[in-house]
């Protein structure tokens, strides 16, 4: 059984993190989708809120063999909990390619039995980024074509509610 997780913080999801989320369904047996606290970024949606959000744009996308969870932890403690293998994580550009080659040589260094996989971003998405979503929502910009109904509804309520 081959088990991967797909680790993020998903402030929010967006149509090209669920792009990579149903490439790896088809390609793992369970993809696990962990919404992570990352201490270096201050959230719009609380981590309880992106959980919700997601399991329903999984659930609309008919992704039956991928689960949303949440940690405050170690990717690899995490994986070794639910027994995962393999850590997907996607790449846009040359800035991803630096920052991710470096996540992967550290989580190699504490767990030398998992693998990352890299899936090259959906050339319709290689633009976008949660925080370039946000700062165009701020200023009324239509950012519908890029996000899941759901979450373009809730970033709309929250910011208007902001
Ligand atoms: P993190 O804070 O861990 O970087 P993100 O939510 O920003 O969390 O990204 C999670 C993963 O999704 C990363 O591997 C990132 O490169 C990837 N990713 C982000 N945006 C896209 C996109 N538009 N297309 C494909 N992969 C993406």
């Amino acid at each position: 059984m081959k088990v991967a997780i797909f680790p993020g913080s998903f402030d929010p999801l967006t149509l090209g993190h669920l792009d990579l989320i149903r490439r790896g369904s088809l390609l793992f047996d369970r993809l696990a989708v962990a919404v992570m606290i990352n201490t270096s970024k201050e959230p719009i949606f609380t981590v309880e809120e992106r959980v919700a959000q997601i399991k329903e744009a999984v659930a609309q996308a008919d992704l039956d063999n991928v689960s949303v969870i949440t940690a405050d932890e170690l990717t690899v403690s995490l994986m070794n909990k639910i027994g995962a293998d393999y850590l997907l994580r996607g790449l846009r550009n040359f800035n991803d390619f630096q920052y991710e080659r470096d996540i992967a040589a550290m989580n190699q260094h504490l767990d030398d039995e998992i693998e990352t996989i890299f899936m090259m971003a959906n050339p319709n998405y290689q633009h976008l980024s949660s925080s370039l979503l946000k700062e165009v929502a701020r200023f009324g910009g239509d950012i519908s074509a890029y996000l899941p109904g759901n979450i373009n509804e809730q970033l709309s309520e929250k910011l208007r509610g902001n």
